[in-house]
């Protein structure tokens, strides 16, 4: 039951597609280093495309109609995006979601110190990494930083060509012996990995001039002082932008494709019907995915739900149990990256049931790990109906398990909603060095996962 390679299928047309999405997919990617920035860059499609606050839309009492447009905006983190059916909202809507934080260094909440003439960030990593691949190269800093005033100061430095980068150091090889003989999860320790930010002493400064030449520089740039430090969110992530990869240009190196593609494939998805489908669809970008979907912006908090039931109230009639059959009624796709199969780590995967770089976009009737703990694990009857929507539709498709069994796992926001008792499954792209720095995917399979989402939400449930 091998899967057909993409590529194959496509003509002058469908390549020219491919290099369209995947050039404006790019843009998404640099655009969106953090989730908040993925937020605020698909609101601002959002709104061009004709979407409405949702919050507006209540304070106007608004009746909501098929084909209307509204979007939630969940702390400038985590958002959706919801196009109104034909069909009314109790009988189930399609979800295409996705999470948009990914792997990265936070600075912690009291960050600067200065040791030997460096002033540095000490920093906190957020979400699983392998500590070592995140020194000897080029970080950008992007965030917020809150002041009591109640203004806030966005950061991004790094990513102009003019701009200073920022990085953490490792020991030359030289010197390394003893370092050599360590473990891989111990070469680098987590509070190994505080970020240079200043090499410069500040003149006629006695104390800690190095610290005062980066506080004199956070003042005059931005107007923040080292407390304000404390109300921050501040992220080092990999500099520079997304490129293409491989000589042939057939696939994208970047950081943050787990699971910027997959949101972005949603988004591109959703923006592109145009007309009230037969059931209302939702792209929804959650945050927090990486450390277990936690905190009013994860996928484990209400917005969701609370956005479902202010709908249901602006298109008649609301009642608990209307939501209650909204919810549990409602088609989901649970749509993370899925690990590709690499030829140079063959003994991690089970090759027939891996994902293929280039073989379309992946289901995974389950993740989780040992014996499918923390798994969805998707009803076959909901698979066969994907199925014949996929092929229907020209879709380039295939099933896939992350690796080998007992040889690890991972989990996605699917139990989560399969709480409300709808239908989900996971869905994704596969990606190479998956939460690297810098991962890579096929442009193929980014082309077949919009195509795959836009048939979904124009499909299912009929
Ligand atoms: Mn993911
Ligand atoms: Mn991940």
């Amino acid at each position: 039951m091998e899967r057909p390679n993409a590529w194959k299928t496509y003509d002058e047309a469908a390549l020219a597609a491919v290099e369209n999405t995947s050039r404006n997919y790019k843009a998404f990617l640099d655009a969106g280093k953090t989730e908040r920035e993925c937020a605020l860059t698909a609101i601002d499609m959002a709104k061009a495309a004709g979407y409405i606050d949702l919050k507006d839309a209540i304070k106007a009492g608004k009746p909501l109609n098929p084909g209307d447009k509204v979007y939630v905006n969940c702390m400038d983190k985590a958002v959706m995006l919801f196009l109104l059916g034909q069909h009314p909202l109790d009988e189930g809507i399609n979800i295409v979601g996705a999470h948009t934080d990914s792997p990265r260094i936070d600075l912690k909440q009291n960050p600067f110190y200065e040791d030997t003439d460096f002033a540095y960030a000490d920093t906190h990593y957020y979400g699983g990494i392998k500590k070592y691949q995140w020194v000897a190269r080029a970080l950008a800093l992007h965030g917020v930083v809150c002041k009591k005033d109640g203004t806030k100061v966005n950061i991004v430095i790094g990513e102009d060509p003019d701009d200073p980068v920022v990085g953490v150091s490792d020991l030359l090889i030289h010197l390394a012996a003893e370092q050599m003989g360590k473990k891989a999860s111990e070469v680098i320790t987590g509070e190994g990995l505080d970020i240079i930010l200043c090499g410069q002493p500040l003149k006629d400064e006695e104390k800690e001039p190095v610290k005062a030449t980066l506080l004199k520089i956070l003042k005059e740039k931005y107007d923040i002082e080292e407390e304000d430090l404390l109300s921050a969110e501040i992220e080092a992530v990999p500099a520079g932008k997304a490129r293409d990869f491989g000589l042939d240009r057939s696939m994208i190196m970047g950081y943050g494709h787990d699971d910027r593609v997959c949101a972005y494939a949603a988004l591109e998805a959703i923006l592109s019907i145009t007309e009230a489908p037969a059931y209302t669809c939702c792209c929804l970008f959650a945050d927090k995915e990486e450390i277990g979907s936690v905190g009013a912006t994860g996928m484990q908090a209400h917005y969701f739900e609370n956005a479902m039931a202010e709908m249901i109230a602006l298109t008649g009639n609301y009642s608990d149990l209307r939501l209650r059959r909204a919810l549990a009624s409602s088609r989901m796709l649970s749509c993370d990256v899925s690990a590709g199969y690499d030829p140079l780590y063959a003994a991690a995967f089970e090759k027939k049931n891996a994902a293929m770089l280039g073989r379309g976009v992946c289901y995974n009737k389950f993740t989780g790990s040992r014996g499918k703990s923390g798994s969805n694990d998707a009803n076959p009857e909901y698979l066969a109906r994907l199925r014949k929507i996929m092929d229907d539709n020209n879709v380039c498709w295939q099933t896939a398990e992350l690796g080998k069994v007992d040889v690890g796992g991972g989990g996605t926001i699917a139990y989560i909603c399969a709480l409300y008792g709808m239908e989900v499954v996971d869905s994704g792209v596969a990606v190479l060095s998956m939460h690297a720095p810098e991962e890579i995917i096929s442009k193929a399979d980014l082309y077949e996962a919009v195509k795959a989402y836009r048939a979904f939400m124009v499909e299912a449930g009929k």
